[in-house]
């Protein structure tokens, strides 16, 4: 069954009673909580959020009006008696659906995977979920409702039918990592890596890895954490926060120690796996998703064959274009560790000429310009025939910069840098377009491909 708890439960959960002089019946039912007005269900409570742009409690009678069973809220509403419809006026309606979605959450005893890390969540989220497929149905965070209300939404949505759930944990700063353990209590963590995406606001590389680390610091000791070897800052920040079980994998070393054969054959323990996605970095992700299989006494051999994976537009797309061309769609974001991925596998990539087609990282501040500069310096150093940059932003000029011995072109507007690529695409090209997501680069991608 999907969520439900009686009146009195809530109540007691929320150490409330009903404010209004409506008495309820204590053992009626709610059947889900739901933030949106729009999509509300006969029997649901509408919980009442506030954000930047909108405020909840405006819709109100629009949740009446679909058949809200009760209202959480968290300023005084005004409902019209005739109703009959219960209000629960809460401290913060924000706390009160993460607390709801923990105390959901601990209704299942099923392996509940969280997954953080800089770059490679969502990735690695899909291929656990493809691994976790093989043996029964699973819950997955869907698209990137990573943050403190969509990881609640997605624990909320958790019914008896799941055999596991991969959740996906996003941060911008300190505590929120911590935050998203706490409600979700996850019995494995993965980390996947420790970048510089966020940068600008931590400061450092070693306060991200803090930040990251609040995962297993707010896991239970029962869980077993899973973690990149690769990433020394990672693993020594881990230790000093977690004592539990571990397990960890990478190229270089660790429990799972992978060989990358070619771009998508990885060779582990003697065994091959086909990867579902091409790269060095794929190849890691695909090794956290080993460990959990391990965890999970899933038998890799039924692995090797290849897991079907199915990620969210703009991220590892490939597509193939007419006479014999690439063109690798990144366009969904990027920072620099995911900019150096993805410039290594364009090279690594067989073809007539590599074509880089870059644009801006965003939110980087005052460390902006150094990491454009390491994008270009990479292009160059990987020997990559043409970059063309989109300089929509000062900052790419940087990469353009610290790339002057690349062929390299730089654009103010998309349509500029659509008809060059239009020129200069030819038989043979592997292309790679990559920007933070704002950017908009996907719309070179859209008019390449038509
Ligand atoms: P977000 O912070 O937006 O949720 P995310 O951590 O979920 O991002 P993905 O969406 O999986 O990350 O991937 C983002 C980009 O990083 C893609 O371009 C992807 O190819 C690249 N990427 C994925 N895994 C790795 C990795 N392990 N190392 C470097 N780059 C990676
Ligand atoms: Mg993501």
């Amino acid at each position: 069954m999907a969520f439900h708890l009686s009146l009195n439960q809530l109540a007691q959960l929320l150490s409330l009673q009903d404010n209004g002089d409506i008495s309820f019946s204590p053992d009626s039912l709610v059947s889900g909580i739901n933030t949106d007005s729009r999509s509300i269900e006969s029997g649901q409570a509408f919980l009442a959020l506030k954000g930047d742009n909108f405020n909840g409690h405006d819709f109100i009678d629009m949740a009446i009006e679909k058949g809200a069973a009760t209202l959480i809220v968290d300023q005084p509403v005004s409902v019209n008696s005739s109703s009959n419809i219960p209000v629960f006026l809460v401290h913060n309606t924000l706390e009160t659906y993460q607390q709801l979605a923990h105390w959901w959450r601990n209704q299942f005893t099923i392996p509940v995977i969280a997954i953080t890390g800089s770059v490679g969540k969502t990735t690695t989220k899909e291929l656990i979920a493809s691994v976790l497929a093989t043996q029964g149905k699973v819950h997955k965070t869907l698209a990137n409702y990573n943050n403190e209300i969509g990881v609640p939404k997605t624990l909320l949505e958790l019914d008896e039918t799941h055999n596991s759930a991969v959740i996906e944990m996003g941060m911008r700063g300190r505590g929120e990592i911590a935050l998203l353990a706490q409600i979700t209590r996850p019995t494995i963590a993965v980390i996947t890596n420790v970048g510089t995406a966020h940068i600008g606001r931590l400061g450092s590389e070693a306060a991200i890895a803090e930040a990251k680390c609040e995962l297993l610091a707010e896991s239970p000791s029962s869980s077993i954490a899973v973690l990149n070897y690769d990433h020394p800052l990672l693993t020594e920040t881990a230790k000093r926060v977690w004592q539990g079980e571990t397990i960890t994998y990478g190229f270089s070393g660790g429990d799972i120690v992978g060989e990358l054969l070619d771009l998508t054959t990885l060779r582990v323990n003697g065994l091959d796996f086909n990867l579902p996605l091409s790269g060095r970095h794929h190849a890691l992700n695909f090794m956290a998703a080993l460990a959990v299989a391990k965890i999970l006494g899933i038998d890799w051999t039924s692995l090797q064959e290849g897991i079907k994976v199915n990620l969210p537009s703009g991220r590892a797309k490939r597509y193939q274009l007419a006479t014999d061309i690439l063109l690798l769609d990144e366009t969904y974001n990027a920072g620099l560790e995911s900019m150096l991925a993805a410039l290594d596998l364009l090279k690594a990539t067989p073809g007539q000429r590599h074509i880089a087609v870059l644009g801006t990282m965003k939110e980087l501040g005052s460390f902006s310009e150094q990491l454009h500069r390491q994008v270009g310096e990479r292009v160059q150093k990987l020997g990559i025939d043409r970059l063309f940059v989109l300089v929509d932003d000062p900052e790419a000029k940087f990469i353009a910069e610290a790339a002057t011995a690349v062929d390299c072109e730089c654009f103010q507007t998309h349509a500029d840098l659509i008809n060059r690529l239009k020129e200069v695409i030819d038989f043979g090209d592997r292309i790679l377009c990559k920007a933070s997501h704002s950017v908009g680069l996907n719309r070179v991608v859209e008019e390449l491909i038509q």
